[in-house]
């Protein structure tokens, strides 16, 4: 005998299509991600409660991933999931299962021993306020948090720094932002990597980050790419589009005036199957052999095997739905600072199943870098 009902809403949940077939053979949770009124969906985060007669398995069945960004490949998709004691922990890849119309969904088999189980499942890693304040706790004093201002729906923006720098600009500053797409946890495992590394290694220079630029969108769980009013990579017009990043422009004029601005870095996670490792996306108008590319070379040398991609330096050529500028751009044509995006993947890089520690080095070794050039 299986039961399963759903369980309670959680942070950053998301799920819709949510049924239970317990007359299968083996018992099926059928669910799909939510596009939470986005063009885009990929995110999903839900729990289940399952109390079992005796051992047996569940087979989780995700559907419609043909619709999902990026994701064609059920055996592509890793998705996290946490069943009791030990945290999460990362699933094979998806079987298929082709339907006689020709879509695809993917499928998980779960063991699970005689008892009652809570399963949680998410698309990756999920990375929210909570993680951030064991960030904070373990750097200690090395980390500030401040709130700069609110999000559109008037929660609190923070944004972390290593040195508030003065007025006049004396030593060097890096400006980082993860999180634009609120659905891209892998950018706020790197950042959270990146942080552990400057508070062990203080010389490098400054640093001011902020951990969700779409905070509504990560509390929410909303995937966020593309996602409505507008999305937040695309809002950094002048005017901007949205409240974020008029709050986010006016630290980024602040963080000039009392640093010496060197670079600033967008963190972010590319399609749902891409494989192929970390790489960067640098603004289009960045000229060949200029700053951008010798810092996407420095970040290419020290991301190295086994993260890197083999084609690190690219620029976005997927059409936009915005016609307004990203963060990158707004970095380079409005504040004369170089500005590249980071796409540290979901599941995998070059065949390794990526864990947090996986993340957390990438974000290591993105700090080595910072100082340089
Ligand atoms: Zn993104």
């Amino acid at each position: 005998m299986i039961e399963i009902r759903i369980a309670e809403r959680l942070a950053s949940h998301n799920v819709c299509a949510l049924s239970v077939r317990a007359d299968a053979d083996v018992p099926e949770v059928h669910f799909a991600a939510h596009p939470h009124g986005g063009a885009e969906t990929l995110w999903f985060r839900f729990a289940v409660q399952v109390v079992v007669g005796r051992a047996g398995s569940v087979r989780l069945v995700l559907e419609h991933i043909g619709n999902m960004l990026g994701a064609s490949d059920p055996g592509a998709i890793w998705p996290v999931i946490s069943a009791g004691e030990g945290g999460w922990r990362r699933l094979p890849p998806g079987r298929p299962r082709l339907m006689p119309d020709g879509r695809m969904s993917a499928l998980w088999d779960l063991d699970l021993s005689r008892g009652e189980h809570r399963v949680e499942i998410a698309f990756c890693y999920p990375y929210g306020p909570s993680d951030l304040n064991g960030l904070l706790a373990d750097v200690g004093e090395s980390v500030t948090a401040d709130e700069i201002g609110v999000t559109q729906s008037g929660r609190p923006l923070p944004r972390l720094s290593t040195d508030y720098g003065s007025p006049g600009g004396e030593i060097d500053g890096v400006y980082l932002i993860a999180r634009q797409h609120s659905g891209e946890t892998p950018g706020s495992w790197v950042l959270d990597g990146l942080l552990r590394a400057a508070s062990a290694a203080p010389s490098g220079p400054a640093i001011w980050a902020i951990p969700f630029a779409h905070m509504d969108g990560v509390v929410q769980g909303d995937y966020g790419k593309d996602g409505y009013p507008y999305d937040l990579n695309r809002a950094w017009g002048a005017p901007p589009m949205r409240h974020e990043t008029l709050v986010i422009q006016r630290d980024i004029c602040l963080w000039t005036h009392r640093f010496r601005p060197r670079l600033a870095l967008d963190l972010h996670a590319p399609g749902a199957c891409e494989t192929d490792g970390v790489y960067a996306f640098l603004p289009q108008d960045a000229e060949d052999g200029g700053e951008e590319y010798r810092w996407a070379e420095a970040l290419r040398e020290a991301i190295g095997p086994p993260y890197a991609a083999e084609q690190f330096i690219r620029k976005a050529c997927y059409p936009s739905r915005w016609p307004t500028p990203c963060f990158t751009s707004h970095m380079k044509r409005v504040m004369g600072v170089p500005a590249l995006t980071l796409e540290t993947p979901y599941g995998v890089a070059k065949g390794r199943v990526l864990t947090v520690e996986d993340y957390r080095e990438i974000g290591a070794r993105v700090h080595r870098v910072l100082g340089s050039c």
